[in-house]
Order: structure tokens, then sequence, then C-alpha cells
């Protein structure tokens, strides 16, 4: 077969390519099972190279020849197999590769992490962890939304294990590169061993991320073998997720039981000391002078960005860059100038009135329907659309934002808040209204 298919590459391409990557290949074995074709190839140089280059061309000429699609699959040379150097330096020295694996973000570790009342219980269930592994609460299961800092404290319990026990292996891993690497492994006997004794020789797995093995039904079930050979051997085990445990609804339920076995902690959105806490750390680590100036600006971005500390960083390192980069000194000035965008709300006055106007003419309703006590599903979705804009785009605290819609209870506020703030993440059609008419109130 492997003759044939030599002989049509040797016809399509060049000498030069034919030679460098074709020759060398030796056919290795054929499962017609699994409809594998497995060709060996002498360095993993040219493996990427065929994986990347030549591998559609590849499946295409076995597919002339055998008369059946299969897939090929380059391996590299057993004796010089990357994954059984892996597997003896594991032997060898297993801190150290797991060490080099660990993807280290210095700066999160716990002293640049701003603890407040949103994140005090998650905090103080990692420093426990990381203090007594496998003593104080295992597994733990951290949970919040994007932005909230479960990276930040995952890596922080990493480096406080690996400094403070170092004789731990600790293995940090999101689940979408423990998925990647099962995938990897499952082409491949040798692999899926070197897969296996890799997460199952450690002291401490670190596992963000778990949403991203919903739905998938081998990973979970690797997954689950895997955390249940730590469990019994009383190994940490740490997860997070961007939801509770029993909100994960497409994982099974053997593994989200195990999530709830022990621990569960949650990262809600900072409140405003908090954020100006965080962005003053973020000032001091980057060595931007503290004085008057800055104070004012970081309040104003502390006030405009409540939900995400990545952008709430994100726009703090903007000023900072640009200042930088113009060298020009921070003054509030400076700072509405490069953050127009968002800090656009304030500059165009957008008050509950212009919300209800903006709200209304979209939906074709008028003013005194959206304040009246008519509950028609055509006048309350609009009604709560409108609340939710009122509570994200201003100030406006909640009795007074209940009083501009026929003197609502603040409940009722609360309620459509948080029933459109729900919606925005499950429905495309509610996002795209929301995004729309934050659009046109911002004058775009
Ligand atoms: P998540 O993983 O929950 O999406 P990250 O851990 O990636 O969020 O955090 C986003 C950014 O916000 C990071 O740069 C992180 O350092 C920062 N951050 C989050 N929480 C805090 C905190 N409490 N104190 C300081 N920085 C924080
Ligand atoms: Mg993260």
């Amino acid at each position: 077969i492997w003759e044939e298919m030599l002989r049509l590459f040797e016809l399509e391409l060049t000498g030069v390519s034919y030679r460098t990557w074709f020759l060398p290949l030796i056919p290795k074995e054929i499962n017609e099972e699994l409809k594998l074709f497995y060709l060996e190839t002498p360095d993993s140089f040219s493996q990427r190279v065929l994986e990347t280059r030549y591998i559609e061309n590849l499946q295409k000429k076995a597919e002339t020849v055998i008369k059946e699609p299969y897939r090929v699959v380059i391996q590299l040379k057993p004796d010089e197999s990357e994954d059984e150097i892996e597997e003896k330096k594991i032997k060898e020295n297993p801190k150290k590769i797991l060490k080099d694996e660990f993807y280290f973000n210095p700066r999160y570790n716990f002293e640049n992490f701003v603890v407040g009342n949103n994140n005090k219980y998650a905090h103080a269930a990692a420093l426990a962890v990381a203090d007594a592994p496998s003593m104080a609460y295992n597994p733990l299961f951290i949970y919040g939304g994007s932005g909230l800092g479960k990276t930040h404290l995952m890596h922080a319990i990493g480096h406080y294990i690996m400094e403070n026990h170092p004789e731990k292996k600790v293995l940090y891993v999101s689940s979408e590169m423990f998925t990647n690497e099962l995938i990897k492994s499952l082409e491949d006997r040798k692999r899926i061993r070197a897969f296996k004794q890799k997460y199952r020789n450690i002291d401490v797995l670190l596992i963000d991320d778990i949403q991203f093995i919903e739905g998938k039904e081998a990973t979970q079930e690797e997954f689950f073998h895997t955390f249940n050979t730590l469990y019994d051997l009383n190994k940490q085990i740490i997860i997070s997720s961007d939801r509770a445990p029993n909100k994960l609804v497409n994982l099974e339920d053997r593994l989200t039981s195990r999530f709830q076995w022990n621990m569960i902690a949650d990262i809600q959105p900072p409140d405003y000391e908090t954020r100006v806490a965080i962005l003053r750390k973020k000032a001091e680590l980057e060595n931007v002078d503290l004085d008057d100036d800055l104070f004012e600006v970081i309040g104003l971005i502390a006030e405009k960005i409540k939900f995400n500390i990545r952008e709430l960083e994100g726009a703090f390192t903007r000023i900072t860059s640009f200042s930088t980069l113009l060298n020009e000194k921070i003054t509030v000035k400076f700072a509405r100038n490069i953050l127009k965008d968002i800090l656009s709300a304030s500059d165009f006055n957008i008050s509950c009135e212009s919300i209800k106007k903006t709200v209304c003419k979209k939906f074709n309703i008028k003013i005194a329907d959206i304040e009246s006590a008519k509950r028609t599903r055509n006048l309350a979705y609009p009604r709560q659309i409108a609340m939710y804009l009122c509570r994200e785009l201003t100030e406006t605290s909640l009795p007074k934002v209940g009083e501009a819609f026929g003197g609502r209870d603040h409940t009722t506020v609360i309620h459509a808040y948080e029933k459109i703030a729900a919606e925005v993440k499950t429905s495309q059609e509610t996002a795209d209204i929301i995004d729309e008419l934050k659009d046109e109130l911002n004058g775009k």
C-alpha cells in the first residue's frame, strides 16, 4: 500500500519535498477496526511538517489506494519518541518536568491577590488548601464568572505549595489542555500510558475551567478515573469552574456529585472598594506614582467597570501604557480621552429617562405603558430590559429605578436585572438587543 502511495506522491510533488518528507517514512501498522494507518518518522520536525502540511493529502492517497477512508497517524520512531524521553525524565526528576509545565504567571500569587467581601471565602479556602494539601478541603471547588480571579487563585495555590512543600508534585492544567492531551494520546498506545502515568503520579492536581469538558464524554470518563485514583490516594484536587457544580448541566452526575463532596467556594463580582484596592495594587506593581490625579482616575474606572477584573485592569493598563507612550501625565482628562468608549455613559448623560425613551422607541411602545402596571409580555420584556440598562449604565439607586417605572418595588428591579443578566448569557437575541441599545445610548 505504502509503495503505491509513494508512487503517487512522487508523481505529484517536487523531488526535494518527496525525498525530504516522504521517502524516510516507514509504514508501521494498519488498524482496520479503527481505520488508522500508522506511519513512522525519524524526527519530530518532519512529524510536525507532515502533520500540518501533508496530512490531508496523505489521507486522500490512502483512500485512493485502500479504497476506504483512513486516518493517517504520523508517529515518532519509538526509541526516540518524545513521550518516552518524557517518561524517563519524569522518573528521573519528577519535580522538574511538572514545574516546567506549570505555566507560571509570577504575578498570580497570594501577595498580589486583593481580598474583599466578594472573594474572601474562596481566598481562605485556597490558602488553607495550599497550607495543608490533602488535609484541609478535598476536593476544593472554586467557581465564579469570567475575569473574577479563579485562575489567579489556582496559580497562587500552585506557587505556594511548590515553595512551602517542595516535595509535592504539583500539576496545573486547564481542562482544555487536559482534553487536548487526551485526544493526542488516544492515537498511540504508548502515549496513553504516559498520559495516565503523568496524571496519576502527582500530589496536587489543579484543573482550571472544568466547564470546558461539558458534553465531552470520553474526557469526562478519563477525568473521572483520574479523579478517583488521586482521591483514593488522598491527593489534593482543586477544580475551578464558571458555574456552581449543580449548574454544570452537560456533565455526568457522578462527576458533579464528586465536586460537591467537600468544599465549594464562590467568587462574586467585587464591590467598589475592592475594585479600587485592586487597581491600587496594580499601580503599585507597575510602579506608577500614586498621586491625587491617579486616585481620581482609579475611582473613575472602578465606578464604571464592575463585573470583570480583567476588564478593570485592562482599562487601567491602557491608560498607563498610553501615558508612557505619549509621555503625558495621567489626569482625569487624559483618562477620559483614552477610555472614551467606557466612560461615554457619563459623557452622554445617560439617565433612566433617556433609557426609557430609547427602549420604547425600539420596541415601539409608549412611555406611559412602560411605566404602567400592565404586565403583558410585550410590555414586561421591554420594561425589564430598560430596568437592566438603568442598573448597568447609571448610578441610580434601586428604589429610584423602581420609582422611574411607575413606583415599582426595588425587588422587582433586582429580579428584572438578574433575569436579563442571565438571558444575555444564554440568548443571543437578548444580547444583541442590549448591545444595540447600548450603542444607541452611547451615541454610536
Ligand atoms: P478568571 O480565571 O476567573 O477568568 P483571572 O484569574 O484570569 O480570572 O483574573 C483576571 C485578572 O484579574 C487577572 O489579571 C488577575 O490577576 C486579576 N485579579 C482577579 N482577582 C483579583 C484580586 N482579587 N486581586 C488582584 N487581582 C485580581
Ligand atoms: Mg481563568
